[in-house]
């Protein structure tokens, strides 16, 4: 029989900081698993996904991240004893409570994740050894997306974090040669997206000469922060696109 934790009585931004770090944690453990284990690397990227919109959360509310805020008690919040949000809720709140937007594209992959995660979790889930491949191009687009918020959208609270961020961002980038094998399998697809007057421009995310850019989208105006983020965002001018490796969609900026 699985005993309630009794957790020790912390502040609101000491929780912040717990939840931040053992959302990192996860992200860790997802990296160190993704060639042994595929499987627990998707749980993790996933539990650390949920971890990041929980704190994000936080910095409006800590009731924000009870799963009924109307019965919300801070003694038994700060003992830890509560049920807490899911991601499909914790994206609502933000967009209802701050104001916040996001990428659909960015949701529909972290819910799919959520999805995968809980097939892996709830049922035996046997088909999985066939194509590591595409284990890690769904990881890679879910690591993009979460990374492009905190890094972005999310950077002046999760501010401190940005180093440790950056260098997961780079121990995932070491699994890129997956990412080759599956650009040679649409390298035909490519050619013809070509032949038809496409443009195909190197991926935001994979790096990879794979992003079919969407000419049916107007030139849109990105905000994106500085290097430094002292003045906020600034707009770029950008053009919509779908990759045809990692899957990811978004606007690529034009350069010049
Ligand atoms: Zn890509």
């Amino acid at each position: 029989v699985a005993k309630s934790i009794i957790q020790a009585k912390q502040s609101e931004s000491e929780w912040f900081v717990l939840v931040v770090e053992n959302a990192i944690s996860f992200l860790d453990s997802s990296v160190k698993s993704i060639e042994t284990s595929p499987k627990n690397s998707i749980i993790d990227l996933y539990t650390a996904i949920e971890l990041f919109f929980k704190a994000r959360l936080m910095k409006e509310h800590w009731s924000l991240i009870l799963a009924k805020p109307e019965e919300a008690d801070i003694n038994k919040f700060e003992n830890g004893d509560f049920r807490s949000v899911f991601l499909a809720q914790a994206h609502k709140r933000l967009e209802k409570i701050s104001k916040e937007t996001f990428e659909k594209a960015a949701l529909d992959n972290f819910l799919n994740l959520g999805m995968h995660r809980n097939q892996i979790v709830h049922f035996a889930h046997t088909d999985f050894k066939g194509d590591k491949a595409s284990v890690i191009v769904e990881l890679w687009a879910s690591w993009f997306y979460i990374y492009e918020l905190l890094t972005n959208q999310w950077a002046k609270y999760f501010d401190e974090y940005m180093e440790r961020f950056s260098s997961i961002n780079t121990e995932i980038r070491n699994h890129i040669g997956y990412l080759e094998s599956v650009l040679d399998i649409r390298t035909p697809q490519i050619k013809i997206e070509l032949e038809k007057g496409n443009e195909i421009v190197e991926c935001p995310s994979c790096t990879l000469l794979s992003a079919l850019i969407d000419k049916d989208t107007p030139i849109t105006q990105v905000g994106k922060m500085r290097p430094v983020n002292t003045w906020g965002p600034i707009n770029y001018p950008a053009k919509k696109y779908t990759c045809l490796v990692c899957n990811v969609k978004g606007f690529k900026i034009i350069d010049s």
